[in-house]
């Protein structure tokens, strides 16, 4: 009765999700074998999936502005102490290590690449572009020379699209510009507008509240999109299969798995451990156990904020924390450019880097959030946001397993950043501040 009816009311999302993903593979296989779909059919077939991708890629240039000033002035307030100091340096080296440890695996283990090596015809001129003309690049997209060109174009020296119907890929000369937000660009502006306005005080505040409220209103508009997401991911999923012809996807996937899950695994089963050794000296393994209820939580329910609400007070920034969710972005912004043939330089490497880690913060603790911010990590390098639609599919398992790695990361940082601390604490001799630094 009453459990039953809670349990489907906190766990809808996930669970049409699933039944999207099962019934999608259901109706493409049906009318892959009996629909004798033309073309033009397929086409509109795929509308409805369409609508999704269209309303999710909407929602990037507000997400990114408003997700990103509201976290830099909010953190701007919390680091003015040590102990806020030491929690972001612990935030950000973690992140840091996630994504590294992420992209080392998926360039390893290779899940997008064909085993045939033949498929790619590089016949045609393709100009050479060094790393330097990469950094180059990098920079450019740093500092946008317009910010309203910013919401639409960025410099890219090799890449501009992947032309599906004849599987080419169309290249320019280094530093034109090609079609697709700036992400990067908009980031940095951002960050540096965020610190500004946060240090301004009093006068600053009417920008930091506007933010603050549009970053709400955007959180809505996510939310209204969530509701439809279900009935697009059928679609989506559907339609891609109808028109698969090459059925190795398959085991890509497989492999795509394997690796997030293994890079999860390495990183709460060695990294965060050993950091917790060395600064906290005490048993990392004895530490996790005792939060095994708040990690089996964010098992079952696929969200970090609802995580830490209902088990603990909500740490210091623990939405911005979010390793498990940046190490998924930059494997699967790496696994969907090696799906598409499109070789990573340098300069791509980086952008993926940056943009998975701003995607990490600027993700809600809610199911399936992380799915959203990558649209901002493909658009950033000019990949076509259209293949999270293979992604999608696996994504409510992978979801689980990263928010536990979320909810682990901010575990194990607020005991290390309270260890730390000891003297400030004691200093200020205040029993409710360690709970917040440490409420487990
Ligand atoms: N569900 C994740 C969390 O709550 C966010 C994500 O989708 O990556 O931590």
């Amino acid at each position: 009765g009453c459990d039953c009816q809670r349990f489907l009311r906190n766990n809808w999302l996930l669970l049409s999700t699933v039944c999207a993903v099962v019934l999608g593979i259901g109706v493409g296989v049906l009318v892959r074998e009996y629909g004798k779909l033309s073309n033009l059919d397929k086409f509109y077939f795929a509308f409805p999936g369409e609508v999704l991708m269209r309303m999710l890629k909407l929602i990037i240039l507000p997400l990114i502005i408003s997700s990103m000033i509201t976290g830099v002035a909010a953190l701007d307030s919390s680091v003015s102490g040590k102990i806020g100091l030491r929690a972001v340096v612990y935030y950000f080296c973690t992140t840091v290590i996630a994504v590294i440890l992420g992209i080392v695996l998926v360039v390893t283990i290779k899940p997008g690449v064909s085993q045939k090596a033949d498929e790619i015809d590089r016949t045609g001129s393709t100009p050479e572009v060094t790393t330097v003309d990469a950094m180059l690049d990098l920079i450019r997209n740093m500092f946008p020379e317009n910010l309203v060109q910013a919401c639409f174009q960025q410099v890219s020296n090799t890449f501009l699209g992947f032309n599906l119907q004849n599987k080419t890929k169309e290249y320019k000369i280094v530093g034109m510009y090609s079609d697709g937000i700036n992400v990067l660009g908009l980031i940095v502006f951002c960050l540096v507008f965020g610190i500004v306005i946060g240090k301004m005080g009093e006068k600053g505040q009417v920008l930091v509240d506007f933010f603050n409220a549009l970053n709400d209103a955007t959180m809505k508009i996510v939310q209204i999109i969530m509701w439809y997401m279900p009935l697009g991911i059928l679609f989506l999923i559907a339609g891609k299969i109808i028109e698969v012809e090459d059925w190795e996807i398959f085991r890509k996937l497989g492999l795509y798995m394997a690796t997030v899950l293994s890079g999860l695994a390495i990183h709460s089963v060695v990294v965060l451990p050993l950091i917790y050794l060395i600064t906290v000296r005490k048993n990392p393994f004895r530490f996790a156990i005792g939060m095994a209820q708040a990690l089996l939580t964010a098992l079952m329910i696929s969200s970090s904020s609802a995580t830490l609400i209902t088990r603990f007070v909500l740490p210091v920034g623990a939405t911005i924390n979010m390793d498990g969710t940046a190490l998924y972005e930059a494997v699967a912004a790496v696994f969907i450019a090696q799906l598409n043939d499109l070789e990573l330089d340098v300069g791509k490497i980086i952008t993926i880097s940056v943009t998975a880690t701003a995607a990490s913060i600027g993700a809600a603790g809610v199911p399936q959030a992380g799915l959203v911010t990558m649209v901002i990590v493909l658009s950033a390098v000019g990949l076509p946001a259209e293949d999270v639609t293979l992604i999608i599919a696996v994504d409510w398992l992978l979801d689980r397993f990263r928010t536990m790695v979320n909810v682990l990361g901010d575990a194990f940082g607020a005991g290390i950043v309270e260890k730390l601390s000891k003297r400030e604490l004691e200093q200020m001799d205040v029993s409710s501040e360690v709970n917040i630094v440490n409420p487990f």
